[in-house]
């Protein structure tokens, strides 16, 4: 299940080379080219999802497995303090590539990055109305 024109389907499978810090059969961990931080990685599912709703349960549990695999490593031999996992979908979310990936961004102190967002003010009634909207 791979996509002809998706540059991740060409790096996940080999065809392209990358910085390759893990690789199995269904997946292929990378350094991003352009990293918000020192080790800045992505899983990459050899097979062809465009998003997290394309990608199948069992390897939505496997990617996270993974995602813990490798920030241990992070830690251990980058010293990295806490990190970040981000995951963008759709491109009004930012996502730029339409291959799933998950980001995992080691944290260091004082490394200048934010990755967050701005709070806004919301009342009770509305969360509540927004809960009623979601669940109700
Ligand atoms: P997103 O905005 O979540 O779709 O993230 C796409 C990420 O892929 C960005 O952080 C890019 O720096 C990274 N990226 C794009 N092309 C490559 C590539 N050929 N090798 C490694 N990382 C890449
Ligand atoms: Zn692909």
């Amino acid at each position: 299940m791979r996509e002809d024109n998706c540059i991740f389907c060409k790096i996940a499978n080999g065809e392209i080379p990358s910085k390759t810090l893990y690789e199995d059969d269904k997946f292929r961990v990378i350094l991003d080219l352009g990293p918000a931080t020192k080790g800045h990685a992505l899983i990459l599912p050899k097979d062809h999802y465009a998003d997290l709703l394309e990608l199948p349960e069992e390897s939505a549990g496997d990617v996270m497995k993974l995602a813990k695999k490798m920030v241990l490593k992070f830690k251990e031999k980058l010293g990295c303090e806490g990190f970040n996992l981000v995951q963008n979908n759709g491109d009004l979310a930012g996502q730029t590539v339409f291959h799933f990936h998950l980001h995992l961004i080691p944290r260091y102190r004082a490394d200048g990055q934010t990755i967050g967002w701005k709070p806004q003010e919301v009342s009770g009634e509305e969360l509540e109305e927004i809960k009623n909207q979601i669940v109700g």
